[in-house]
C-alpha cells in the first residue's frame, strides 16, 4: 500500500466569491455531477457537483486512491487543481485538503454545490504511479475519455447512493457508455462503484451494435485518423461472442458496451461489469485484429468473474485504501484461461493454435517471472513494487493453473464436469450481489467438487510448486515435454534435456577429436545460453571468413576442446549457432496428441475439446 499524505493545503476560497451563478434546476435528492466538456482548452475537466442535502455524516469529499481491477495506486487527488464549495446563495464554504485524496468539508450542511477542476491523466506528467491509459482520462479537441474514478469523487457516507451525471458536449459527438439515461438525459449510476464501473467515451466516433441472444452488444470506436471503425471490429468479434455464449451458457448481462480508442500507442484494456475500454495504437485493422479479439475475449469473460463470482472484498470496494483479494488466480487467471479455451471449444481456433498459446505462457512464466512466487502472493503484493513486477504472470501461470484445474475436475468426475461447468454453477449460486467468502472459498469449491481440489489449490495457488503439466495433460491423451528430444540429421544437431549435441558428423571432417553425441558446452568461451548465442549470431553475421572456432564439448562427463578453422567444422558450429533459436523454440514446452492414448484418455480429451 502506498498512500502518500501531502501537507495540509488550506483553501480560503475568497477569489471566486463574486461569481454569479444561475438558478439550478437539478434535483436535490440525488447528487448530480455536471461536466462541461465544451471547455477543453487546458486539459482540465470542469466539474460541478450539485449535492443532495448533506449532514455532519458527510464531512469529507473523497477522491479514489485506486479502482477495482487495476491493482494500482492511483491517488486521484494528485490531479485535482481547484476545489471550492458554495452555499445556495453562492457564498464560499470552507474546505481543507487533509490528505492526497481527501477534502474536509467544514460545514457540510451549508454546501449546495462544489466546483472542482481535475486534470486529464494522459497528458499530465507524474513522478510515480502513472495511471494506465485505459484506466485514465483524456480530453482533446475531438474526444473525451472518462474513467469514473479519475473524474468523480464521493461524499463520505454516500458511496452506495445513486448518482446522476450531466454531460455538456458538442452536438456532433457520440457518447458510448453502459450507463442508462433518465428522461432528463442524465446518466444514472446506482452507486459510486457503478459509476467507476462504467467508463464514458465521447467524441467523433463510429458505432455498431448487434444482439447475441438476449444481450445487446454495442461497439464505439474512436480512431484518431479514422483508420478503424466499429462495424469491422464487431464483424470480426461475432464468432468470439458466440463462442463466449456457448462457453458461459446464458450470458449473465442484458447489455454490454465495447469502447475502443485508437491513437498513438498501445496500453491495453480494462474490464467492467457491462463494458470494457481498450487503448491501442491506431493501425490498419488487419494488423490489430488478432490481438484485439484475444483481449476482447478476455475482457468480455470478466462478466463471469469478478462480476458474478467475487469475494466480499470486491463487493464492497475500498476506494480510499487499496485492499486486495487473494483470489486474483480466479479473476484474472481463470478469465485468461477461459478466453483462450473458449475459442478452441467454439471451434474458432485450431488445437495447434491453442498448444502454441500454452507454450508461450509457459515460456514467459519460466523466462521472466520468479518461480517461487505463488499466485496468492502475486495478488496480496500487487500494490508493492516487487509484486507489481510479478503481476503479469497472473496471465501466464494463472491461466495454466486454471487449465490444470479443469483437467483435474474432468478426471475426477470421469468427464462429467470440468472447470467450465463449475464456473457456470458458481455464477448461478453467487451472482453480482452475492459474494463468496474470501477466506473459505478454496474449501467451498472442494466441498462442491472433490477433496483433492483443496490440495490442488494449496499446491499451485497458495504455494508455487512446479506445475504437474506432464502428468495432467497425459490424463487427456496429450503428451507434454518441457524439452523434447530430437535429432535433425540435416543440420547435424540433436537435443536432449535442453542440451544440444552433434547428431551427425560431417563426412569431410579431418582428424579433429569429434564424435557424434558430443554435447555443446561453450563456443569461443561463451556458454550456450539464449543471450550469448544471440550475440554470437550477430557477430558471425558480420565476420564471414578467417574465424577460428574454439568449442568445448562434453563427452561421457569429460570436457573435450576442439579448436579449428576447418570449413566443415565451421559449418557445423554455425549451423548450430544460427539455428539455436529455432531449435530451442521447437523443442521446448511441446504439446502433442498421444497416438497411443487409452480409451479413457480419449474420452476425457473429447470432453476437454468440446465441453
Ligand atoms: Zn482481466
Amino acid at each position: 500500500m502506498k498512500n502518500r499524505f501531502y501537507i495540509v493545503v488550506l483553501f480560503l476560497l475568497l477569489s471566486s466569491a463574486c461569481t454569479k451563478h444561475p438558478l439550478f434546476s437539478t434535483s436535490k435528492e440525488v447528487t448530480t455531477f455536471q461536466i462541461n466538456l465544451n471547455d477543453r482548452v487546458d486539459d482540465l475537466f470542469k466539474v460541478t457537483v450539485f449535492n443532495r442535502k448533506l449532514t455532519a455524516a458527510n464531512s469529507y469529499f473523497q477522491f479514489a486512491a485506486t479502482a477495482p481491477g487495476t491493482y494500482q495506486t492511483m491517488d486521484m487527488g494528485r490531479f485535482v487543481r481547484s476545489f471550492n464549495a458554495f452555499d445556495d446563495e453562492n457564498n464560499p464554504v470552507e474546505t481543507r485538503q487533509i490528505s492526497t485524496n481527501r477534502w474536509r468539508l467544514l460545514q457540510p450542511e451549508k454546501i449546495a454545490r462544489i466546483e472542482y477542476e481535475i486534470a486529464e491523466t494522459w497528458d499530465t506528467p507524474v513522478d510515480s504511479n502513472r495511471i494506465y491509459n485505459m484506466c485514465g482520462t483524456s480530453l482533446e479537441n475531438d474526444h473525451a475519455l472518462i474513467n469514473g474514478q479519475a473524474v468523480f469523487g464521493y461524499f463520505e457516507g454516500t458511496q452506495a447512493e445513486e448518482i446522476h451525471v450531466d454531460l455538456k458536449y458538442p452536438a456532433e459527438w457520440l457518447v458510448g457508455t453502459a450507463l442508462a439515461q433518465n428522461e432528463a438525459g442524465r446518466y444514472v449510476a446506482q452507486s459510486y462503484d457503478h459509476l467507476v464501473d462504467s467508463p464514458i467515451q465521447l467524441g467523433r466516433m463510429t458505432k455498431a451494435s448487434t444482439q447475441i441472444s438476449d444481450t445487446k452488444i454495442e461497439v464505439y470506436t474512436y480512431s484518431k485518423t479514422d483508420v478503424v471503425n466499429s462495424a469491422e471490429i464487431l464483424a470480426a468479434m461475432e464468432e468470439m461472442l458466440i463462442a463466449a455464449e456457448k462457453f458461459i451458457g446464458d450470458l449473465p448481462v442484458d447489455h454490454y458496451t465495447f469502447l475502443y480508442h485508437f491513437e498513438d500507442a498501445s496500453y491495453g484494456a480494462w474490464e467492467h461489469s457491462y463494458s470494457s475500454g481498450y487503448v491501442y495504437q491506431e493501425k490498419e485493422f488487419e494488423k490489430l485484429k488478432e490481438s484485439l479479439i484475444k483481449t476482447s475475449a478476455h475482457e468480455f469473460f470478466h462478466i463471469i468473474t469478478p462480476l458474478n463470482i467475487h469475494s466480499e472484498i470486491i463487493d464492497n470496494f475500498n476506494f480510499s485504501e487499496p485492499t486486495v483479494s487473494k483470489h486474483l488466480w480466479l479473476y484474472e487467471g481463470t478469465t485468461e484461461w477461459a478466453a483462450q479455451i473458449m475459442l478452441l471449444r467454439g471451434q474458432s481456433r485450431s488445437l495447434d493454435d491453442y498448444f502454441n498459446v500454452l507454450r508461450r505462457k509457459i515460456a514467459i512464466d519460466k523466462l521472466y517471472y520468479r518461480q517461487d512466487y505463488s499466485l496468492t502472493d502475486l495478488a496480496k503484493h500487487s500494490f508493492s513494487s516487487t509484486g507489481a513486477r510479478q503481476y503479469g504472470n497472473i496471465y501466464m501461470r494463472g491461466a495454466m493453473v486454471a487449465g490444470l484445474l479443469d483437467i483435474l475436475l474432468l478426471d475426477l468426475s470421469d468427464g462429467k464436469k470440468g472447470w467450465q461447468d463449475v464456473l457456470q454453477e458458481l455464477t448461478h449460486e453467487y451472482g453480482p450481489s452475492r459474494p463468496f467468502s474470501e477466506e473459505t472459498f478454496f474449501q467451498d469449491i472442494a466441498d462442491k467438487t472433490y477433496p483433492q481440489v483443496a490440495d490442488f489449490f494449496e499446491s499451485y495457488v497458495e504455494n508455487a510448486n512446479p506445475l504437474p503439466l506432464t502428468e495432467y495433460y497425459q490424463k487427456i491423451g496429450i503428451t507434454y515435454n518441457e524439452q523434447k528430444e530430437f535429432e535433425d540429421l540435416e543440420k547435424g544437431i540433436g537435443g536432449k534435456d535442453g542440451r544440444f549435441y552433434i547428431a551427425k558428423l560431417p563426412a569431410d571432417l579431418p582428424e579433429l577429436d569429434l564424435q557424434a553425441g558430443d554435447v555443446f558446452m561453450k563456443i569461443n568461451g561463451k556458454e550456450i545460453k539464449r543471450t550469448s548465442m544471440r550475440r554470437l549470431e550477430k557477430k558471425l553475421e558480420k565476420e564471414t571468413n578467417g574465424q577460428t572456432y574454439k568449442v568445448e564439448f562434453e563427452r561421457n562427463g569429460e570436457v573435450v576442446e576442439v579448436e579449428s578453422a576447418n570449413p566443415e567444422f565451421k559449418k557445423l558450429v554455425e549451423n548450430f549457432v544460427f539455428n539455436y533459436r529455432d531449435l530451442t523454440r521447437n523443442s521446448s514446452f511441446v504439446f502433442e496428441l498421444n497416438p497411443a492414448a487409452t480409451p479413457r484418455q480419449l474420452k476425457l480429451r473429447q470432453k476437454w475439446l468440446q465441453n
